[in-house]
């Protein structure tokens, strides 16, 4: 089988926003198989040869230098999953002590499993576009979406026992409260659940998206309120839900 290159396209030294309760570099890769209408990473999933491609030898040269003070590494996209050459750059990046958190749009149960069941993950962030059905997924994602495979991924994360979090991000027209009850209902026994609001710009994969308002904080905070109730009354106890982040210039 011909080995695929190894294209990184994009690398943050620290942030605080990428892995919850911990500073972490980040490593972009590159494309993704949704095209996710509100995505900020359009010129990453689409003409990613627009970047230049860093040697993996360089990031590690870096975060040899951040060891005691970066505290693991996010790999995001684009959808990692999507590469053969993502168990390669966890390896290197576990020989330098460094824990891995995975980015994925859940399209890959397969990888996942795979990457879970040889400890290549210490924490995996989920997107989940919209309600389980095919219609609703596919004006989320952009693309029509094997539902069976989000289900299966959602289902391996839960069971495997790994530290994680599911996130949706919310934007009027396409999503309503009743569509967020019905995640979190499928999602209950997941750690924890996230709510991000549209970020709109010009940077966003639809055009038509680029200056659609977001919810204002008013309602965001409703809905987020009303979930909470939801969350508890099926967890029977407080709810995990992490304050929404506004990432400006990243994939959601
Ligand atoms: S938001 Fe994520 S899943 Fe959607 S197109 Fe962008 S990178 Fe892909």
């Amino acid at each position: 089988m011909k080995k695929e290159k190894v294209e990184i396209k994009g690398f943050i030294e620290t942030s605080f926003l990428d892995w919850k309760g911990k500073i972490a570099s980040v490593i972009f890769l590159p494309r993704c198989n949704f095209r996710c209408p509100f995505c900020h990473n359009r010129t990453l999933v689409l003409e990613p040869n627009k970047y230049e491609t860093i040697p993996l030898e360089l990031i590690l040269k870096k975060l040899k230098t951040l060891s005691g003070w970066v505290d693991g590494v996010c790999i995001t996209g684009g959808e990692p999953t999507m590469h053969p050459f993502l168990g390669t750059i966890i390896d290197k990046i576990h020989d330098l002590g460094f824990g891995v958190k995975l980015d994925t749009n859940g399209s890959h149960p397969d990888v996942l499993l795979s990457m879970i069941n040889n400890k290549k993950i210490e924490y995996v962030a989920m997107d989940i576009k919209a309600p389980l059905s095919k219609e609703k997924y596919r004006l989320s994602a952009g693309v029509d979406v094997d539902i069976s495979k989000i289900k299966e991924s959602i289902n391996i994360i839960i069971d495997s026992g790994i530290d994680h979090e599911f996130r949706t991000t919310i934007v009027p027209d396409l999503h309503h409260l009743d569509d967020i009850i019905d995640i979190v209902s499928f999602i209950k026994k997941a750690k924890r659940y996230t709510l991000q609001n549209f970020n709109p710009g010009e940077e966003v994969m639809d055009p038509l998206f680029a200056k659609k308002s977001p919810f204002s904080p008013d309602d965001f905070s409703k809905i987020q309120k009303e979930v909470e109730k939801v969350w508890k009354n099926l967890k029977g106890q407080e709810p995990a839900l992490i304050p929404a982040l506004l990432k400006s210039a990243r994939a959601v």
